[in-house]
């Protein structure tokens, strides 16, 4: 097993911005005093019940092939079956902010401060973000030094539970990565303990092996959509 990797709460604290935009605050709009320190104290909270930690563990196409089939429930149509065939590296990975901050928002959310659990969620769930998109930096470094990336190449972690990837597949891939070791357990509905934690592959190769139509059957349910800033970036950006 790698070993934990402790991630920095300054890297992952997501944006006052973020967090507003996140809310539905309309950013044309002032921000109230009470607003503004509902933020402060959820940053507070924040900084003082986060312990984020990953593991990431590099594996081969054909090792992940067998982890991606899972309970044989993905969708047909998963972007993901046509991506990871074609990567030059990959790495499985798993990342929690922690039991602390989970307790906390729901302690919060069961009536002691309703509105400061409801920010403190968005803040935790946007750092948990940002902890996956350290992660595949981190990956993407590692990958530099050993002069396997160039411009072309980008890390793109992708999860179980998204886009046709079924959630069945966190079985697998809690098998082989062990992510109870750094404290996340998995029920039987494949829901973490604690919440705030995500999963996933992260695949390196050239930017074309990432790139695909979002009009999938199941698209038409997604709420977020968020593969298309990701898809926007392959266009106007290098992942450097
Ligand atoms: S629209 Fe949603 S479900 Fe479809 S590929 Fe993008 S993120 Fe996934």
């Amino acid at each position: 097993m790698s070993d934990p990797i402790t991630l920095a709460i300054a890297a992952i604290r997501p944006s006052d911005k973020a967090v507003l935009q996140e809310q539905g605050v309309d950013k044309s709009h002032s921000i109230s005093p009470a607003v503004r320190d509902l933020v402060i104290r959820a940053m507070d909270s924040f900084s003082a019940t986060a312990n984020p930690v990953a593991i990431m563990e590099e594996l081969s196409v054909v090792d992940f092939a067998g982890i991606y089939h899972g309970e044989g429930q993905n969708d047909s149509e998963a972007s993901l079956k046509d991506i990871f065939p074609r990567a030059d590296r990959m790495a499985l990975f798993a990342l929690t902010i922690g039991l602390e901050i989970s307790n906390t928002i729901e302690n919060l959310l069961s009536g002691n401060d309703i509105a400061l659990g409801y920010t403190l969620d968005t803040v935790a769930s946007l750092a948990a973000d940002n902890a996956a998109g350290l992660l595949g930096n981190l990956f993407s470094d590692r990958l530099l030094y050993d002069s396997k990336m160039n411009g072309d190449n980008w890390v793109l972690g992708y999860s179980p539970g998204y886009c046709g990837w079924h959630i069945s597949g966190q079985k697998k891939l809690f098998q082989h990565l062990k992510p109870y070791l750094i404290g996340i357990s998995l029920n039987d509905s494949y829901l973490m303990q604690p919440l705030k934690s995500v999963t996933g592959v992260l695949i390196a190769g050239n930017k074309e092996i990432h790139r695909f139509k979002p009009n999938f059957t199941f698209c038409r349910a997604c709420r977020t959509k968020s593969c298309h800033a990701r898809l926007r970036a392959l266009n106007i950006e290098r992942n450097e």
